[in-house]
């Protein structure tokens, strides 16, 4: 079966477009992202407008503020100062990657935690490792728990996931999202080995590896359920063109596993649409 995240994430959207138009019936607030871009990396672009776009279909407030290439850290540093102090403003997301000559880590420290939609900053991180309340989750990884369920329903207690990636975007918070939905997690990355045999054992197996088709249908087990984060722009042999695939060999593990998430319309969509709930979720709390 395909696990659909096209249409789990206009689900997602027409939910959050009723708890905003309640948000403001209520309190009076209507929730805003603002998006800073620094340089014209085309993919950021593209990535940006689509936020744009989502954001304001859900009835929030978005702005945009694109900065040149040639900005120094320090007018970012204030640029975000600015935005932390400006209660109108209840979620910052700074597009990544940047510039080489600006610190992403250095960036990601001075958002306030509060407005922290991407949820990278320690204290967010922090929270989530603890399983504290009131964290602000990474968008991508809420998306594949989110799909999991969607193919395994609410209770994923005592499953065997394996996540292939250790990145802080990826690889790390889903590992952390599945041990707290009591899911027993083998994390896997560059330099483990046998993985393939690691991998045979997941009852979920999420990919977030960063290269095309590498996970084949001799690694799943018969009834798994994939999650396929990767996104990969390789050429089709047969048109020329480029086309977008994932870390899985989708055609050979579909007919092994109980469930998978196609690139694209799988977890790509959920990103965007757990941003927007993210950007609810801070709007809430400064209430
Ligand atoms: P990353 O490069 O930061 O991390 C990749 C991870 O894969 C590393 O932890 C590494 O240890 C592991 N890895 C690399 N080679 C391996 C190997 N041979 N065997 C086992 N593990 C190996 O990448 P990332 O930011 O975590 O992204 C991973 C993929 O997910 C990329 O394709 C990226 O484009 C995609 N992505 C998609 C979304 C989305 O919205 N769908 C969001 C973020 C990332």
């Amino acid at each position: 079966m395909i696990i659909d995240g096209k249409k789990a994430a206009a689900d997602l959207r027409v939910t959050l477009s009723k708890a905003v138009s309640e948000l403001k019936e209520t309190k009076g607030i209507t929730p805003s992202l603002t998006v800073v871009l620094v340089g014209e990396d085309p993919a950021s672009q593209v990535y940006v407008r689509n936020k744009v776009k989502q954001t304001t279909e859900v009835g929030m407030i978005s702005n945009e503020i694109k900065l040149p290439a040639s900005t120094s850290q320090t007018a970012l540093l204030a640029q975000l100062a600015q935005l932390n102090n400006d209660h109108r403003v209840h979620g910052i997301l700074v597009q990544l990657p940047l510039p080489k000559h600006i610190d992403e880590n250095v960036i990601i420290a001075a958002i306030n935690p509060e407005k922290d939609v991407d949820g990278f900053h320690a204290m967010n991180s922090g929270r989530l490792l603890n399983g504290e309340a009131g964290a602000l989750v990474p968008c991508t990884p809420q998306g594949c728990i989110i799909l999991a369920k969607q193919q395994l329903g609410h209770d994923l207690s005592g499953k065997h996931a394996v996540v292939i990636g250790r990145s802080n975007i990826v690889g790390k918070p889903v590992a952390l999202l599945l041990l707290q939905e009591n899911c027993t997690v083998t994390i896997a990355h560059s330099r483990t080995k046998d993985l393939a045999q690691i991998c045979q054992q997941a009852d979920i197996l999420v990919a977030a590896v960063g290269r095309p088709n590498f996970v084949k249908a001799d690694w799943v087990k018969k009834g798994a359920t994939v999650i396929d984060v990767g996104i990969n722009r390789i050429e089709d042999e047969k048109t020329g063109k480029t086309k977008l695939v994932g870390d899985v060999d989708f055609a050979e593990v579909s007919k092994v596993c109980a469930g998978i998430t196609p690139v694209p319309g799988g977890v790509g969509p959920m990103t965007i649409a757990c941003l927007l709930k993210n950007t609810l979720d801070a709007a809430k709390l400064s209430g």
